[in-house]
């Protein structure tokens, strides 16, 4: 069953979001609560709910996400620094919500990606 997410609604413009990038395959859009000077949401206009349903017919739409992020991060200034893509996926990762996005974020140093619980 398809559930749509608030996501959606981005796309559909049904909601505001400060959209800084749209094309037929990917919508990218500022984090309503970022945790970086830059965080920016890249994702695929088609509904795909996490990593683990992502499929061969979404290559296309998966290798754009990650060119856009690359052409974001150089709109931003934040290119020659370095910045960090991530995807959450389940439970584990904390994804909340169940439309898959790739954060990009950056504008200053990032730290450790992860830190080992003891
Ligand atoms: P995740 O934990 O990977 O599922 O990330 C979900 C992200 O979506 C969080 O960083 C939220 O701050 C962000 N978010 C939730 N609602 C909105 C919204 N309406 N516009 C922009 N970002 C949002």
């Amino acid at each position: 069953m398809t559930i749509e997410t608030i996501f959606s609604k981005i796309i559909k413009c049904e909601i505001n979001a400060d959209i800084v990038y749209r094309d037929h395959l990917v919508t990218a859009f500022r984090d309503i609560e970022p945790k970086a000077p830059v965080h920016i949401l890249i994702i695929p206009n088609i509904l795909i709910k996490t990593i683990n349903d992502v499929k061969p017919k979404h290559k296309k739409t998966l290798g754009h996400m990650i060119i856009i992020a690359a052409k974001i991060a150089k709109q931003e200034g934040i290119a020659n620094n370095g910045y960090r893509l991530i995807i959450n996926c389940n439970k584990h990762s904390g994804q909340e919500i169940f439309h898959i996005h790739m954060h990009l974020v950056g504008g200053h140093p990032l730290g450790p990606m992860l830190i080992r619980k003891k």
